[in-house]
């Protein structure tokens, strides 16, 4: 039997933020949403992408031949190295591994449910003393729902605890069936308002909060993430609407809180090794001041409601 691969893009450990205790971080590549404050542009597009560091490229031209889809030149007229976004990578990593400068990454990676398990395993022991586990991050895991399905029935064979952070943005037996496996899932809310939820995201909010509603009406673990701008989602109107909507759950076990996210910009760079435009055009970072007024809007809520500044 062929094992089913999930493409992933980054594997990160001895997490203390996204679920309980210490934890393995797996990010799914691909993502229906496009926020225009993502950190992780990589994790978008469900495609091998390749980032070129230009300021470590000594334009040497040695990935040029090795690419088997002519993706690496070196302009005759510049000399400087280009890539060519529009043909296909198929990550072969070829490229990557020849440069003397380490100048390139390739995002996207296939990894067996298997070898996926052999990272996982590996700090059971930190999971173990601290209560953690392992959580899916991206990108969106439940664009590759199978993928998660059976990763997370492997973690519960092997008693590891699972979480999952998700945009919310997936069919409705999807959900369903991924809810089977996933003892925690941290749910973000970006915007109440669908119409600003679709300027800011890409996608309306109606299908998000339907999923959320399902989730706890079913008692499913969730604890709620609001990805905090400035004068995109930092408003009274739309945080007191996030507040009616939880107001019914607030007596319920599986619900398991608020979680405010405040913006930062430590995705920037990856947006120029991708040769992208970084599409936060404002400047959203909050004060104190701002948290405090926005945490304000939940006072006396009866569930608990946390700032998180990574
Ligand atoms: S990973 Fe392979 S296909 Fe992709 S750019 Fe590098 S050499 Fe070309
Ligand atoms: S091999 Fe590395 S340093 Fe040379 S042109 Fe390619 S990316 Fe630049």
């Amino acid at each position: 039997m062929i094992e089913r691969k999930a493409l992933i893009f980054n594997v990160q450990k001895y997490n203390m933020y996204d679920g309980p205790g210490l934890r393995t971080l797996v990010f799914f590549k691909g993502c229906p949403l496009r926020c225009e404050w993502c950190s992780n542009p990589e994790g978008q597009l469900r495609a091998f992408q390749v980032m070129l560091r230009i300021t470590a490229c000594v334009h040497c031209g040695a990935c040029v031949p090795v690419c088997p889809q002519g993706i690496h030149s070196i302009s005759p007229i510049t000399k400087q190295h280009e890539i060519d976004h529009s043909k296909e990578c198929i990550g072969c990593r070829k490229c990557e591994a020849i440069c003397p400068a380490q100048a390139l990454a390739i995002a996207g990676e296939e990894k067996s449910i298997s070898e996926l398990m052999e990272i996982i395993e590996q700090d059971r022991m930190f999971y173990e003393f601290s209560g953690g586990g392992v959580t899916l991050s991206g990108g969106e895991a439940m664009m590759q729902p199978e993928s998660v399905a059976n990763l997370f029935l492997a973690c519960r064979q092997a008693g590891i605890n699972t979480a999952m952070e998700t945009c919310g943005y997936a069919r409705p037996e999807v959900v369903a069936k991924v809810a089977e496996v996933t003892d925690l899932f941290l749910f973000d809310v970006k915007h109440m308002d669908s119409e600003r939820h679709l300027q800011g995201t890409g996608v309306r909010n109606e299908s998000i909060l339907e999923n959320l509603r399902w989730l706890l009406d079913n008692r499913h673990n969730v604890k709620v993430r609001i990805p905090l701008l400035k004068s995109f989602n930092d408003g009274e109107a739309e945080n007191l609407a996030l507040r009616r909507f939880l107001e019914p759950y607030s007596g319920f076990r599986n619900f398991q809180g608020v979680d405010i996210l405040p913006y930062h910009k430590m995705g920037v760079n990856k947006y120029t090794q991708l040769q992208w435009d970084y599409p936060q055009k404002g400047e959203p970072g909050l004060s104190q001041e701002d948290l405090d007024r926005v945490v304000s809007y939940y006072d006396g809520v009866g569930y608990p409601v946390n700032v998180i500044k990574h």
